[in-house]
């Protein structure tokens, strides 16, 4: 096993991988989320930039001396990451750019960038010898971890909100899992599944408690660099829900600059929905960060949380590398979602297309010229979620199966 340590976000104490499962028992779950340190100085010598692939056939495990795994372990058998990078020109032409790329980690076995951290977690499941494992999720954590559990033969058990979209809560059922769909929020299923997965000793994968979900996630930001020729853009557009995507673009790209692989840090722009607006109200609050939580509301499921379980990376991250916030609207969301389907061909759920409705935000303030080059991360699949893009499309209306009312129909553009 490489050398690893964790350490507490708050209080800054260390602990050997093997003295403490979850968070810092000083400072509890919701303020001691621990970070991975690696011996960046070893690794400094012994990783280099040739020896990653803009496509792997391995995809995230060929980060693998970047990662908290055992080195040749197990790996569950579905290809996740390697998602495409798409260069569109038809944006930058149509904002004035020098550059807009667009990640879609749609593309994802299961459809999202939590596949991700959820192949990290059967990983470790299977290392420490669990053979259940659990999580509260807004939807794609829960499909995800489902997906990841059925390849690797673990029992799983997932706490969702009954709300979630139609599409997955059926790939759940579909997966096998064991569905938990409580009559209540996000936030209150995270709650319950806490106190009854403990019980139980299932292995975590709920966000900020399990320290390794970051680490996966963490491939998203390397891939990019490896994408784009280590030549990072200026800005890079990600959606916030408990923090943990946002935290983990910083973490991937501090631990490439620490062993010297790059040298620059995007700018790293957090974009949340109005209604869930809960780590921008504590980042705007200033330090010592506290929470501020919510009742949250917003079309964008995914990152429909009040109560931040990553908000003190988050903010502290975007602290440290001067990272910017931006809140957009539900009627930004869901013209975004339209407006990047119809321009790159990536149809991304309402989650996802807040990167991009971000990225517009800034447009609109007038914050880029004809140099800039930005990245957008799609983070999820448009099919995810079918009924949310219908709120601003026109119905279907229906034409008799006759040539001549179909040719009307067609004139009057159906
Ligand atoms: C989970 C999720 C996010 C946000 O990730 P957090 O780590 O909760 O901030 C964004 N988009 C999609 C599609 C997600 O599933
Ligand atoms: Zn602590």
């Amino acid at each position: 096993m490489k050398k690893f340590l964790l350490r507490c976000i708050n209080c800054g104490r260390e602990y050997a991988p093997d003295e403490v499962e979850y968070t810092c028992p000083v400072c509890g779950d919701r303020m001691g989320t621990l970070e991975v340190i690696y011996d960046l100085e070893l690794l400094k010598g012994a990783v280099k930039r040739e020896d990653f692939h803009p496509f792997s056939l391995r995809g995230i495990w060929q980060f693998e001396p970047l990662l908290p795994v055992s080195e040749g372990g197990w790996r569950p058998p579905l290809l996740v990451g390697n998602t495409p990078l798409y260069d569109s020109a038809r944006l930058a032409k149509r904002y004035g750019l020098n550059k807009v790329y667009v990640k879609d980690d749609g593309r994802n076995p299961t459809a999202s960038f939590k596949d991700r951290a959820s192949a990290i977690a059967v990983v470790k499941a299977m290392e420490k010898g669990y053979g259940t494992i659990f999580c509260a999720s807004t939807g794609n954590a829960a499909s995800s971890l489902a997906g990841l559990s059925a390849a690797s033969g673990l029992n799983c058990y997932i706490f969702v909100p009954a709300s979630a979209p139609e599409a997955k809560l059926t790939q759940l059922q579909v997966y096998g899992a064991n569905v938990v769909p409580i009559d209540g929020s996000y936030d209150q299923a995270f709650d319950i599944s806490m106190i009854i997965g403990f019980e139980e000793n299932w292995y975590c994968r709920n966000s900020a408690i399990n320290p390794y979900l970051l680490e996966g996630k963490k491939t998203g930001a390397l891939e990019l660099a490896v994408q784009l020729g280590w030549e990072l853009p200026d800005f890079l557009f990600v959606s916030v829900g408990d923090g943990t995507v946002l935290s983990s673009f910083y973490k991937g790209f501090m631990d490439l600059k620490g062993i010297g692989l790059i040298d620059k840090i995007p700018t790293i722009v957090g974009v949340q929905a109005e209604g869930a607006d809960a780590i921008i109200r504590a980042y705007e609050k200033g330090k010592p960060f506290e929470p501020d939580d919510i009742q949250a509301s917003s079309v964008a499921d995914s990152i429909s949380v009040g109560k931040p379980r990553d908000f003190l990376k988050a903010c502290t991250y975007t602290e440290k590398n001067n990272g910017l916030f931006v809140r957009v609207s539900d009627e930004e969301i869901l013209d975004s979602i339209i407006e990047l389907a119809r321009e790159t061909g990536v149809f991304a759920e309402p989650a996802g297309a807040t990167a991009f409705a971000g990225f517009k935000n800034l447009y609109h303030k007038g914050f880029f010229s004809q140099s800039t080059s930005v990245a957008i991360i799609i983070t999820g699949n448009g099919l995810k979620d079918l009924k949310t893009p219908l709120k601003v499309l026109e119905p279907l209306k229906k034409i008799p199966a006759e040539p001549d009312k179909v040719r009307e129909a067609i004139k009057r553009g159906c």
